[in-house]
């Protein structure tokens, strides 16, 4: 799939309602649609960001609020490329130009089980890390591998070690997933229905 394949938004006006800023537009072709959604709207220079659409009541217009109106601007009389949630956040692993993608190898770090945890084995809850004081008890590296965000591979010290991990949060792609798509910025992984 390349941006222009997807369905277009067209803004029509811009309106606050709420305090809130809110871009009233159509679609061409019209997607599948609930009454309220999350979904994600392609800006040249702000890559793909996240905001929440709604129909509006009587109208065949359907209104974006963009998630971090400060960080997105659009115009009346453009278009922009849409895609819904579960692709969105993939694809916006590859065209969002926040991450800073660094290759790593994978390193096993301590895991918290909370002490409610049930009698069938260890339940691991976590990284020990983000459960500091918490109740409950460390498990020395037991949180011993991650998945890739795209194809959703095991990245483990056994398996395949090395990876990409973005430096804003903890996310990983697999080194084939990075050289095919988030490095020539490719949605070639999107597959719609
Ligand atoms: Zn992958």
């Amino acid at each position: 799939m390349t941006l222009d394949q997807f369905p277009q938004f067209r803004v029509a006006d811009t309106t606050v309602e709420d305090g809130i800023v809110c871009y009233v537009g159509t679609f061409e072709p019209t997607p599948k649609v609930s009454e309220s959604w999350m979904g994600y709207l392609f800006t040249k220079d702000r890559g793909l960001a996240r905001g929440r659409f709604a129909c509006r009541p009587n109208s065949t217009t359907i209104a974006f609020s963009p998630w971090d109106a400060a960080q997105m601007e659009l115009r009346i009389g453009e278009s922009y490329a849409y895609i819904e949630g579960y692709w969105g956040e993939k694809a916006a692993l590859v065209l969002d130009h926040a991450h800073r993608w660094e290759r790593k190898e994978f390193q096993p770090q301590d895991a918290f089980e909370p002490e409610w945890s049930g009698r069938n084995g260890p339940k691991i809850w976590g990284k020990a890390a983000e459960h500091v004081g918490e109740p409950g008890r460390i498990i020395p590296a037991a949180w011993d591998h991650a998945h890739c965000a795209i194809c959703w591979a095991k990245i483990a010290q056994y398996e395949q070690p090395y990876g990409y991990r973005s430096s804003d949060d903890d996310t990983w792609v697999c080194e084939r997933c990075y050289t095919q798509y988030v490095e020539p910025r490719s949605l070639a992984f999107i597959r719609l229905a």
